[in-house]
């Protein structure tokens, strides 16, 4: 069966109810817009019993939100990967936070994500739209990892944009006007370097990647499972997952991709995720299989 997918899928399904995990949310750490703390005391609100940011190349977000959280926290990452020339991200679960190798790999692709976004800067400087990386910059904790969110805020800060969109559309979004390429880890490194670390590697949003990559590409990827559960997943593309995942004995897992709470987006704490009985096979499966004791 082939099955195609737009980018982006536009229409959101309905929540799924019952969620107690939630596996894949951006902090401060990342281009999302709420501090570690701020995130555990808006899960803990929704009843929220384990969850896990999963920030762009950094875990530097952990042991706040650990401390914070009154629930049970994984260690996760969300990797930009580059696969037959095309970007998937991936998300790693339950790495030793320690490992070295891990670490280090995340920080050279930090340090690039810095040095994209100064081009970025430079490519808007020059059409006359001033906007400096101290800009950018502002109000994030020194160890952020820079994304183009970033950059979005700054410009609506300055008032060069009305919107987040807006800022998408005219200069930020892929082959826009400002926008530079990000270099990527290859694919099979990038398992590589998630299994050393003692890791497990899923494959984030299948629903979101373009259109020529259809679920019988993806399906075959040597990744250990799937996301099912996303804002941007239709309910039966989800269903589809599940069913792949559980006929191949995968884990399958799900979260909100929370960012900000701007208005218009599905990506909401506490509506997206796995529900009682679906954690406790991920937990029991991490347990098996990651080097981080999740308890
Ligand atoms: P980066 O990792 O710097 O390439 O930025 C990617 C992030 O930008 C994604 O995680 C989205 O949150 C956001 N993003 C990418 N494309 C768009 C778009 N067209 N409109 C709004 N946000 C976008
Ligand atoms: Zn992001
Ligand atoms: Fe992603
Ligand atoms: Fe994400």
């Amino acid at each position: 069966m082939t099955i195609m997918f737009p980018k982006m899928t536009a229409s959101a399904p309905a929540p799924v109810s019952g969620i107690i995990a939630d596996l894949h949310i951006h902090s401060t750490a990342s281009d999302g817009e709420y501090s570690p703390a701020r995130i555990a005391a808006m899960l803990d609100k929704e009843h929220i019993q384990a969850a896990a940011l999963a920030d762009h190349d950094s875990f530097e977000g952990f042991q706040e939100f650990r401390n914070a959280f009154h629930g049970v926290s994984v260690p996760a990452v969300e990797l930009s990967v580059e696969y037959e020339h095309t970007g998937l991200h991936l998300l790693a679960y339950g790495f030793d936070p320690e490992n070295k190798a891990f670490i280090s790999c995340l920080e050279h692709f930090q340090k690039v994500r810095y040095e994209r976004i100064g081009k970025m800067c430079e490519r808007l400087c020059g059409m006359g739209v001033a906007v400096t990386l101290e800009d950018v910059k502002k109000n994030c904790p020194p160890s952020t990892t820079l994304g183009r969110p970033h950059i979005a805020r700054a410009l609506i800060a300055a008032g060069h944009v009305k919107s987040f969109n807006a800022a998408f559309e005219k200069y930020l979004g892929d082959g826009k006007s400002a926008y530079v390429p990000k270099a990527r880890l290859d694919f099979y490194e990038a398992l590589d370097i998630i299994r050393a670390s003692g890791g497990v590697s899923i494959l984030a949003h299948p629903g979101l990647y373009h259109r020529e990559l259809a679920f019988d590409v993806l399906k075959k990827l040597p990744v250990d499972g799937f996301e099912a559960y996303h804002p941007n997943h239709s309910r039966s593309f989800s269903r589809v997952l599940i069913d792949h995942c559980l006929r191949h004995e995968l884990p399958y897992t799900g979260g909100s991709d929370f960012h900000d709470l701007r208005r218009n987006k599905a990506n909401v704490i506490g509506k997206w995720g796995l529900t009682s009985p679906e954690w406790e096979t991920v937990r029991s499966y991490f347990n098996a299989n990651c080097a981080y004791r999740i308890g």
